[in-house]
């Protein structure tokens, strides 16, 4: 029997289909995803604290697919990591991201949002040619290196050498590097004192709740001893939002300031500001 299952393929039951099988059939529906242009990226602010300016967007990647629908990443990012398609779908995520970034800035001016953040997979930093590939979506749309900031996570960041040479060579270039979900990896602290990255993101299971609550200030005095930049995501309630910006947060995301939003509702909400 079928399953609606990850990618919005049909997902048959546990051993009814042969890994080779599946691969074909997932590298076949990215392929085709990619070259329908069904894929979109919808962006999510990321304000300043505390009164909520806007300071950038991180791109998150969506399917719009014909049949079910638009589909978040957890649908269909394990399969394109799985299979490889991360790679030409990373590279599509990159220049539209930056094209968007340019795009608004012509737009919007100052107002645009000023640093684009976009999450990048292990298997893409593995790629020896990343690095050279980032440096050419940066030329062809325009886009200040200064602006961009790559995600990857602390399982990434231990990579080996190819992902190591590709980490030097986009700090070279001036993009920015974030620790994503920092503090949920093994290797937390040894990682942050090896490998130099400008920001990290502390992972939305650490947002303030209510009571005495150490991990997100330990976090940030981290942040302050390495100079590097924190950011709060997941950040849910005005409560927690308050906590952030008394415990001396001045970068945050989260539901509580905005969901992820299509590009044209990002561009209307700078230029027509919400009512207060
Ligand atoms: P992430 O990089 O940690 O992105 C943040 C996720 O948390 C997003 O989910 C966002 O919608 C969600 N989020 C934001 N604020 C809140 C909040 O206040 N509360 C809660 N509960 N959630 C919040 P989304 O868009 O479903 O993305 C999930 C993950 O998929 C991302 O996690 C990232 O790891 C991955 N992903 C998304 N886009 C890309 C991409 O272009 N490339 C790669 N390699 N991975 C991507
Ligand atoms: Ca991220
Ligand atoms: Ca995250
Ligand atoms: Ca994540």
């Amino acid at each position: 029997a079928k399953e609606r299952g990850e990618g919005g393929y049909q997902r048959y039951r546990p051993g009814s289909e042969a890994p080779g099988a599946e691969r074909r059939r997932i590298t076949a529906a990215l392929t085709a995803a990619l070259e329908r242009d069904e894929l979109v990226l919808h962006y999510q602010p990321v304000v300043a604290l505390p009164e909520g300016r806007l300071t950038g967007v991180e791109a998150l990647v969506r399917w719009n697919h014909p049949e079910r629908g638009l589909l978040g990443p957890g649908d269909f990012i394990p399969g394109a990591e799985r299979t490889g398609m991360i790679v030409p779908l990373g590279r599509w995520v990159l220049r539209e991201a930056c094209r968007q970034a340019v795009a608004w800035t012509a737009e919007l001016g100052d107002q645009a949002p000023g640093t684009m953040s976009v999450n990048a997979s292990a298997r893409q930093l593995q790629e020896a040619s990343f690095a050279v590939d980032v440096a050419a979506v940066l030329a062809e749309t325009g886009m200040d290196p200064r602006r961009l900031t790559i995600e990857i996570t602390e399982s990434t960041a231990v990579g080996g050498g190819a992902t190591q040479e590709s980490l030097r060579a986009l700090r070279a270039m001036g993009v920015r590097l974030s620790l994503d979900d920092f503090g949920t990896g093994a290797s937390t602290l040894s990682l942050l004192a090896n490998c130099p990255v400008d920001q990290i993101k502390l992972d939305r299971s650490f947002a303030p709740v209510p009571g005495p609550d150490a991990i997100a200030g330990a976090v940030l005095q981290i942040a302050r001893a390495m100079g590097v930049e924190a950011v709060a995501e997941g950040v849910e309630t005005s409560a927690q939002a308050a906590k952030l910006g008394d415990l001396g947060y001045v970068r945050a995301q989260g539901f509580h300031f905005a969901r992820p939003m299509s590009p044209e509702q990002i561009a209307a909400a700078i230029s027509e500001p919400a009512e207060s």
